[in-house]
């Protein structure tokens, strides 16, 4: 048994884990009532998708994390399903790519702030961004605006894990490299981002992770060569066509 009553091989393993720590999210007063909403909603594409990262999912990875490693200051940030879902591979992706971690709400509450940084603390993050709120996204109302002046706000890629679409829009407007993880190809956040990842947080975390542990030796030319390969519109097809019609290939 793990942290669920369930056993691990069971069919609706994953999934049951998910709603679990979803639901203590919420009782630790880390993820918003709305984060079920978008919960329910990423379950519904993800089992269309077949519940696994699918080579253009992989792809997007592979090169993300080719952006983050030629990155000069990248910041991932942590809303409060993600800080639900998977604390310490957040806190493993930014070591191993040297990216500050900032909490960024669209919910912004003092005490939700409060909580989910000490919850990333409690999992071994040593710096957490996000509460001095010292500077603002540009065409965006006052409290939806708010990030730290040396973290979002000074970052040229962002991994912006369930963005709302007006934010990534506005992030991409001040020419920031956006990585956004959401399993609606059709959301506008990823319809925005430079490297759209149609996968579950869940799982795309970690693979950003392999990726830039394998590519931790490679050259900036070799890098250069995985980011300008990489073809956004294929992958946001991709992943429609497999939703829409159950096409695997
Ligand atoms: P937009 O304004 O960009 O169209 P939206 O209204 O579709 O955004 P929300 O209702 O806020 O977005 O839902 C959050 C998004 O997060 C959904 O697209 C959902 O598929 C996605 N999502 C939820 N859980 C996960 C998860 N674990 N991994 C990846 N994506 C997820």
């Amino acid at each position: 048994m793990s942290e669920v009553e369930v056993p691990e091989d069971h069919p609706r393993y994953e999934s049951l884990l998910t709603r679990h720590r979803i639901e203590e999210g919420v009782a630790k007063g880390i993820t918003s009532q709305q984060g079920l909403i978008a919960q329910g909603r990423g379950e519904a594409f993800d089992y269309l998708l077949g519940e696994e990262t699918t080579p253009s999912a992989d792809a997007a990875e592979r090169a993300a994390s080719a952006h983050l490693l030629l990155a000069e200051h990248p910041v991932l940030s942590v809303n409060g399903n993600v800080a639900a879902l998977c604390p310490d591979e957040l806190v493993e992706l930014a070591e191993a790519v040297d990216a500050d971690l900032e909490v960024n709400l669209f919910n912004r509450t003092a005490e939700r702030m409060e909580a989910i940084a000490d919850h990333l603390r409690e999992h071994g993050a040593e710096d957490v961004k996000g509460l001095n709120a010292d500077a603002r996204i540009p065409g965006l109302s006052h409290e939806r605006a708010k990030v730290d002046a040396d973290g979002i706000h000074d970052a040229d890629v962002v991994v912006v894990p369930l963005e709302d679409g007006d934010r990534a829009e506005a992030l991409a407007a001040m020419g920031k490299t956006e990585i956004v993880i959401d399993l609606n190809p059709m959301s506008r956040s990823p319809q925005t981002a430079t490297v759209p990842i149609v996968d579950n947080v869940l799982r795309a975390i970690p693979n950003i992770t392999r990726h830039a542990r394998d590519l931790a030796d490679a050259t900036d030319a070799e890098l250069r060569e995985i980011v300008e390969s990489f073809d956004r519109e294929a992958a946001l097809e991709d992943a429609e066509r497999r939703i829409r019609r159950g096409d695997w290939d």
